[in-house]
């Protein structure tokens, strides 16, 4: 088994989370490249980390329920017996609607995928990570979102909310274990080219919004996975509990 640094990426077939996987194999990470339902698209992010010689295994599983949870861990258990790193990239949007007329029901969705989901990994990798459990250390990335300060009005409060509490959470984890060798920061990316604003009932967001970022542009999910990349890196080795701003400026 080898003895490289092992990488599990929630979301890790599609967009931001694809672009970290890709750069944190070029990197010298194993990766561990969960999905939930896109098969065809994490394995084609697998065959292209080993293409380049690198070290990747695609792992189904949903974040944001608990037999989901558990076969993601077993899977990674299994295959590399380590992990040193984590990046809770699983991340849903839904239709634009006022808080008003959101339903119980996608607040539960929301809140179990995008909170619940990120929290139950961060706690299954401080077990396997931390220095109090035996462990190596290692390094967190939470992906919050610019929505949690700006608030995404008339589109989803619930999303912007479910990202204000990763922010909390990302402050309190990285102070709970900063002396146990774990490093705990977040990405805010702003509006990035990906599938999600599709999934989100507005295909042409990133576009549309250019004018109001002041440099007049989306931002490309590699370039919010270079970030990432270093915030997992030793290069950051006295990071913790910091949030970036990958933005464009907005
Ligand atoms: P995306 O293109 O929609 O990709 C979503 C990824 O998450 C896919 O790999 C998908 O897997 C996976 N996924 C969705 N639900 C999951 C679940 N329940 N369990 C496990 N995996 C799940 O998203 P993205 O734009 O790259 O966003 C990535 C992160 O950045 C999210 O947390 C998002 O909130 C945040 N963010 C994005 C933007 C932006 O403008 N794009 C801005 C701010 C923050 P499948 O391929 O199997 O469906």
């Amino acid at each position: 088994m080898s003895t490289a640094r092992v990488l599990l990426v929630t979301g890790g077939s599609r967009g931001i989370g694809a672009s970290v996987c890709r750069l944190a194999a070029a990197a010298g990470w194993q990766v561990a490249v969960n999905y939930v339902s896109n098969i065809e698209a994490a394995d084609a992010v697998v065959a292209d980390i080993r293409a380049a010689g690198g070290s990747a295994l695609a792992v189904q599983g949903d974040v944001g329920s608990e037999p989901g949870l558990a076969s993601i861990f077993a899977a990674v258990d299994g295959a590399f017996g380590r992990l040193d790193g984590l990046v809770n990239n699983a991340g849903i949007v839904a239709l634009p609607q006022r808080v008003d007329e959101i339903s119980a029901e996608r607040l539960e969705r929301m809140f179990a995928v995008n909170v619940i989901g990120s929290i139950r990994c961060a706690q299954e990798a401080v077990r396997r990570m931390s220095t109090r459990h035996g462990g190596r250390g290692g390094a967190i990335v939470n992906l919050s979102s610019m929505a949690a300060i700006l608030g995404a009005a008339g589109q989803y409060v619930d999303y912007a909310a479910s990202k204000g509490a990763i922010e909390s959470f990302t402050v309190g984890l990285s102070r709970e274990v900063a002396a146990e060798g774990i490093r705990v920061n977040l990405v805010r990316p702003g509006v990035i080219e990906t599938d999600i604003h599709a999934a989100g009932g507005l295909p042409d967001r990133a576009r549309e919004m250019a004018p109001l970022i002041p440099m007049q542009r989306p931002g490309t999910a590699d370039e919010v996975a270079h970030s990432i990349v270093y915030l997992l890196s030793d290069a950051a080795s006295y990071v913790t509990g910091a949030a970036l701003n990958v933005s464009g400026g907005r």
